[in-house]
């Protein structure tokens, strides 16, 4: 059996290991665009503290995955799916070819959201969501002498980015549309305290904030809300996007993400997502390491033909990584 997998997340790279240690005959493949090998995600947004982490982000190159037989295409993009064929078309530096699979595994993972205001502005920030994204802000940062962030978004990911920059010693904003931070994992009272934590570290919390605009007369990438600020970069952090365009191009049932049933199975019956891609059917998204990780395990074990009971999410809480910020209460998950 020929099993492909695109992306090589934890969901991907998950489940491919997990299946190689059960079935020792299965032809697996794995596809993605990434060039640096397995990644830590969470660990970008600890990616200005700490100044060796081009390196250690790194879980598992690529050749240690290739030492296990599993075929890994890197830097290899999935341009379509031909459901009728089971085929799929790949392209690396300018050649195409078309793969055939048994079972394909979507985990192509998702981007960062960027609401419609900010879109015509797409050359005047910078988003947190690859290791290519970090590379491209730590450059910026090794230009400047001490520059003032613009984050945008103060959910989970702008916290952490603003609390992580401030802390290397840049001077931050952080800018939320809402009256308190986090305020779909936090309850008020540990909102409050963030934003002191926050303050004290020296990031500016500005909350029920509306911008309207955001330009680049000069040097500075202007931020308008009541008043125009000046900052020397902004990123935008407002929530993340699945991607889901392979599955639309192959018709697949897709809603905020690809529709799977409780067997992780879209409505074609040899095509599987998991990971942030995929919708389940209560229409809720995990798009956290603990149960995407689960998901990998349980799909592994369900295709080697040892588990029958289908995926259940485990329980599981997230955690914001703010320097020195510890929630009183449990998080809403
Ligand atoms: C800054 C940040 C901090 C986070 N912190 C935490 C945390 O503290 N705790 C936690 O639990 N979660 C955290 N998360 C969320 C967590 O990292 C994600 O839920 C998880 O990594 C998603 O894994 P995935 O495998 O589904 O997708 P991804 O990791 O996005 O992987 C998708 C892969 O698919 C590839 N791909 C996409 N399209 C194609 C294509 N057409 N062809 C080939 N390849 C393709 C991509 O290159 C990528 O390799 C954080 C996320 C971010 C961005």
């Amino acid at each position: 059996m020929h099993v492909i997998i695109i992306g090589s997340g934890v969901a991907g790279v998950s489940f491919a290991e997990k299946y190689r240690a059960l079935a020792a005959d299965a032809d697996i493949t794995l596809i993605t665009q990434e060039n640096d090998g397995y990644y830590s995600r969470p660990l970008l947004s600890r990616g200005f503290t700490k100044n060796d982490i081009e390196q250690t982000i790194i879980l598992k190159t690529f050749a240690k995955l290739r030492d296990n037989h599993i075929t890994v295409l890197s830097d290899t993009n999935v341009t379509d799916i031909t459901r009728t064929q089971k085929t799929i078309t790949v392209r690396h530096a300018e050649q195409q070819q078309t793969l055939n699979y048994d079972k394909l595994i979507i985990a192509t993972g998702s981007k960062a959201f960027i609401p419609p205001l900010y879109r015509p502005f797409s050359e005047l920030f910078f988003c947190l969501n690859s290791l290519s994204d970090l590379k491209a802000l730590r450059r910026v940062r090794a230009s400047l002498v001490k520059p003032h962030w613009a984050i945008i978004g103060g959910g989970l990911i702008g916290c952490e980015v603003a609390s992580d920059l401030a802390v290397a010693g840049d001077n931050v904003t952080l800018f939320h549309v809402m009256d308190r931070l986090m305020e779909r994992q936090l309850v008020p009272e540990d909102s409050d305290l963030l934003k002191q934590v926050l303050e004290k570290s020296g990031v500016t919390v500005l909350l029920n904030q509306t911008i309207s605009s955001l330009s680049k007369p000069q040097e500075k990438v202007t931020i308008i809300t009541d008043v125009a600020q000046e900052f020397d970069a902004v990123i935008v952090a407002c929530g993340f996007q699945p991607h889901t365009e392979l599955a639309v191009q192959a018709g697949l049932a897709v809603g905020r993400g690809i529709k799977v049933n409780d067997y992780l199975q879209t409505d074609d019956e040899s095509i599987y997502a998991l990971g942030d891609v995929a919708e389940h059917p209560n229409g809720k998204m995990y798009a956290f390491i603990l149960p995407i990780r689960n998901q990998a395990l349980w799909l592994a074990n369900h295709f080697a033909e040892q588990t029958s009971p289908s995926w259940s999410p485990p329980v599981f809480t997230t955690k914001a990584k703010v320097h020195g910020f510890e929630a009183v209460y449990p998080y809403q998950v």
